[in-house]
């Protein structure tokens, strides 16, 4: 003997209780590996930020060594300089070389301190560096740690996923063919299959539907849709009283 139409929406809207349940673990699953993907993108971007700070420290020790070599270059050609000083025969020379001395001096000195600037630039760098690299670490075991916490979730969300499936096909069984059908599509282009009629109004588009059709809904004899929506309308009382209205 086939199921009354009242029994068969009791079944369907206990289908819908499962199909709203699997459509939120269906967005969860989806959900977390973005996330996840989302927290490896951080950690790539801070990659590649410690390896900018390495580069930029690489280049003023780079900066720094020519400025050095420079520095002795002057110093070997100030000492040769000062050497020739004995050797030359005119004041005229001797004022020249005099003066070549004083202006290379003049520019070890800037030479000094630029050296000085720049090893305390790699020294800040090496600090930030070193500051970076360890919250760089920390991010990556935080989010690996997160991703292996995601993927157990999403091992329990597939199993409960699973379970609430069997029991819908459980319950499948005890539902008109036709009906089922109509209920499946609504799901998939609605969300819900079944709506509520509260004051003469469908609850699922809030549409108000002609007498005639609440009272249709109310009897309970025939499966009766919105005429917008197109969802299955039910009555509250014919499905939560023991005895149906239409028996
Ligand atoms: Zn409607």
């Amino acid at each position: 003997m086939e199921n009354t139409i009242t029994d068969q929406i009791k079944t369907l809207l206990e289908m819908q209780g499962l199909d709203l349940k699997i459509n939120s673990i269906e967005e969860r699953l989806k959900e977390i590996p973005l996330k996840i993907e989302e927290k490896w993108k951080k950690v790539k971007e801070k990659e590649e930020e410690v390896s900018r700070i390495k580069k930029e420290i690489e280049k003023t020790i780079l900066q720094r060594k020519e400025k050095e070599l420079e520095l002795e270059t002057n110093q070997e050609t100030i000492k040769k300089y000062q050497l020739q000083l004995y050797q030359v025969k005119t004041n005229k020379e001797y004022a020249s070389l005099l003066h070549e001395i004083e202006d290379l001096k003049r520019k070890n000195s800037l030479l000094e301190d630029e050296i000085i600037e720049l090893m305390e630039k790699t020294e800040s760098g090496e600090e930030v560096l070193q500051r970076e690299k360890e919250e760089l670490e920390r991010l990556k075991e935080k989010v690996k740690r997160e991703e292996e916490e995601g993927k157990k979730e999403m091992e329990k969300l597939k199993k409960e996923e699973d379970e609430l499936m069997e029991k819908k096909k459980v319950l499948a069984k005890g539902v008109r063919g036709d009906l089922l059908n109509r209920y499946e599509k609504l799901i998939k282009s609605r969300g819900t299959a079944l709506a509520k009629v509260i004051n003469g109004v469908c609850g699922g588009c809030h549409l108000e539907l002609p007498p005639q059709v609440v009272s249709e809904v109310r009897s309970g004899r025939k499966v009766v849709t919105c005429e917008r929506c197109s969802r299955i309308l039910y009555w509250e009382s014919n499905i939560s009283s023991e005895t149906p209205l239409n028996q």
